[in-house]
């Protein structure tokens, strides 16, 4: 008898087990429908080399963990070499991009399409380094996108088109060329409509009117 009630035991042990794997693999691997935080990558290491778009985003991020990684200068921050979070410092003016900081990264860190489109620019500098820009439609009509600080040797082709979550380059290494000497970051401005303008800081907060803050479309 006393070994009937030890299969018994068994048993429920393992249906047990099975509903609480059933619960968290649910959690673990929800689909499209699901709710999950916008914040976290679908990847827990800090430099995903696969999609940057958590589940259901309308844009991908152009980076991996983008908006945490926002921490120094967010878009129409006022910089000057005095008070700047980045020291040293060389530019002044009004920032028109988000910038995404990666100087702690070990590996080469990827840069994404934020959506379908086509690459409009793709050469180096002077302040970036490597920078590209992508045409894109955006609420139904067109602007283009910067990313600067990008490896030289990385950068698309202009005329390639792209899609959303494609790998389109890496960042540079800092503190080089690459970078145009500064830190390992995504410098990303999102133009108010579809024309080629590199600049990274304007003179004039009304001036900040021709781009968009990146962080508002997640
Ligand atoms: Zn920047």
């Amino acid at each position: 008898m006393r070994k009937y009630i030890w299969i018994f035991i068994l048993l429920l042990v393992i249906v047990l087990l099975g509903f609480y794997f059933l619960y968290f693999g649910n959690i673990l691997f929800s689909s499209p429908g699901q709710t999950s935080s916008p914040t976290i990558s679908p990847s827990s290491s800090a430099v995903s080399s696969s999609s940057a778009s958590p589940t259901g985003q309308e844009y991908a991020f152009p980076v991996a963990r983008f908006k945490e990684r926002v921490t120094k200068k967010p878009f129409g921050i006022y910089i000057t070499p005095q008070n700047s979070p980045v020291q040293p410092e060389v530019f002044t003016g009004y920032h028109t991009g988000a910038d995404a900081e990666y100087t702690d990264a070990a590996i080469d860190v990827p840069v994404y399409a934020i959506t379908d489109g086509t690459v409009v620019l793709s050469r180096t500098a002077s302040g970036y380094g490597g920078v590209f820009m992508i045409e894109i439609q955006l609420n139904g009509t067109p602007h283009t996108i910067l990313y600067g600080h990008i490896r030289p040797s990385s950068l698309p082709k202009v005329g390639q088109k792209i899609i959303k979550g494609e790998q389109l380059a890496v960042l540079g290494t800092g503190y080089s060329s690459e970078t145009d000497g500064e830190r390992q970051h995504l410098h990303l401005s999102i133009l108010a409509d579809d024309r080629i303008d590199v600049k990274g800081y304007v003179s004039s907060k009304s001036q900040l009117t021709g781009w968009i803050d990146p962080l508002s479309l997640y």
